[in-house]
């Protein structure tokens, strides 16, 4: 039983993350051997070395799965050239999009696979400690991930003698419970030391210095879990299991008006129409009229943009980001208008507030989009926006508030006429908003 369901992709989806079977039982660490578990560890271990991964890494040219989907081969290369006593290897689970469950079904499902791919990391980078950070009501994931470390443990995996070598490395599992932005990876790591969360300019890089001021590796477990595919099913294999700038198969959680709603694994670079196929399209008599991608600070395509490869470059292209991995789909009873204020003015009451054009910026901008929703937009209302949402950016101290500006500028790049319906005609064309500006006008009992 997992925390949400796993929709049932094309045969020819391959599954590098999620168990490929059924009837798999997660937690059986024979099952797992059986399937191939800990092979890439060994392999890493006995034959590759430390500068073999790394460089087995670089050369597939994998990147992230989530966030902005940076090269892993080079994060590692960094991180274990600095000069250090000790390093850390975090497994960022902490996943504050609150829709999104893909991180937490991950480590329900393949808990083993996030294991190993930490271990190989710790022993490419030489650290001595892996921390699997998850929300504190994961606790399904949580449950499963003490569990599988206690048994990668006494199978000698991980521990204080992997594999026989001598070498030591350490698991745990850290619960947390904190604000949206705990999610960002130097606010993660305050709080790991139990300090206020804030974020901190980089560099320097958490590959120098992260937790505790020890050279850092972080990735969210979907990276981990891919890399023992890296090193046993081939470098050259990898990339053609997706988009070439981006190999392999990325965790989407896709909602909204949809025939079936759930997580689903799928390949870098198909389109975006193919992957909302897996959830059996939008049901009759709803339409499709725009697609929210990203999670509460990503960006709203128009059904055009169905087109578009669900990957980090192609999407950044369109106005959006891969970020949690969520894909809401909205019909034509929502406004996109109003669904872009109130994304805004989460994004607004989520801000850390150490930046005051991030503080008081988005504040502003989330203000443009309700008076705009309330039929009272002042004039060149649109020009502020844009102008605002480029201070913004340009002045932006983290990627919170470079992508709290996309819901906003999605709907003037490809809703403008919904938008201009607002603004010039005092209409909302679904019949979301304007009711209220009626009410306030004394028109609407
Ligand atoms: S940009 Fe916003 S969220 Fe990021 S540190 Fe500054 S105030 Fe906090």
């Amino acid at each position: 039983m997992t925390s949400a369901g796993i929709l049932t992709t094309p045969a020819r989806f391959p599954r590098l993350l999620l168990p490929a079977t059924p009837a798999h039982n997660p937690l059986d660490i024979d099952e797992a051997i059986a399937s191939g578990a800990f092979t890439a560890l060994r392999a890493a271990v006995d034959e590759l070395k430390a500068e073999g991964v790394i460089g087995a890494l670089v050369e597939s040219g994998m990147r992230g799965r989530g966030g902005g989907g940076f090269p892993i081969g080079e994060k590692w290369r960094a991180c274990a050239r600095v000069e250090a006593d000790r390093r850390y290897v975090i497994v960022n689970a902490y996943q504050s999009d609150p829709a999104v469950m893909t991180d937490r079904v991950l480590l329900e499902t393949n808990p083993y696979a996030v294991i190993e791919g930490a271990a190989i990391a710790a022993f490419a980078v030489g650290a001595g400690e892996v921390v699997v950070a998850v929300r504190t009501e994961a606790a399904d994931a949580i449950r499963a991930t003490e569990a599988a470390i206690a048994a990668a443990e006494s199978a000698g995996f991980i521990g204080g003698d992997v594999l026989g070598t001598g070498t030591e490395i350490r698991f745990s599992v850290r619960p947390l419970q904190g604000s949206y932005m705990l999610g960002e990876e130097t606010v993660l790591l305050k709080g790991l030391e139990g300090k206020r969360g804030q974020p901190e300019q980089q560099p320097p890089y958490v590959t120098s210095r992260g937790l505790y001021g020890a050279p850092t590796l972080i990735h969210g477990p979907q990276t981990f879990a891919a890399v023992p595919t890296i090193l046993t099913g081939g470098i050259a294999g990898f990339p053609e299991t997706g988009a070439r700038a981006f190999a392999g198969t990325v965790l989407v959680q896709i909602s909204g008006t949809v025939a079936h709603r759930g997580v689903a694994e799928v390949p870098f670079g198909i389109t975006l129409r193919e992957v909302l196929d897996v959830a059996g399209g939008v049901p009759a008599p709803h339409r499709l009229k725009a697609v929210l991608i990203g999670g509460p600070s990503g960006g709203i395509l128009p059904p055009e943009g169905l087109s578009v490869g669900f990957d980090h470059d192609s999407l950044a292209k369109a106005g959006a980001y891969v970020g949690s991995g969520s894909i809401v789909v909205v019909d034509q009873h929502s406004c996109v208008v109003d669904l872009a204020a109130v994304l805004t003015r989460f994004c607004a009451d989520q801000a850390c507030g150490k930046t005051i054009p991030c503080r008081i910026g988005l504040r502003r901008l989330a203000e443009i989009g309700a008076r705009i929703c309330d039929g009272q937009p002042r004039d060149d209302e649109i020009a502020r926006l844009t102008d605002l949402s480029a201070d913004i950016v340009g002045s932006a101290l983290c990627d919170h508030e470079r992508r709290a500006t996309l819901a906003l500028l999605s709907v003037v790049r490809y809703f403008r006429d919904e938008l201009d319906a607002h603004i010039v005609r005092n209409s909302c064309p679904a019949g979301i908003c304007q009711p209220k500006a009626d009410a306030r006008a004394g028109t609407v009992s």
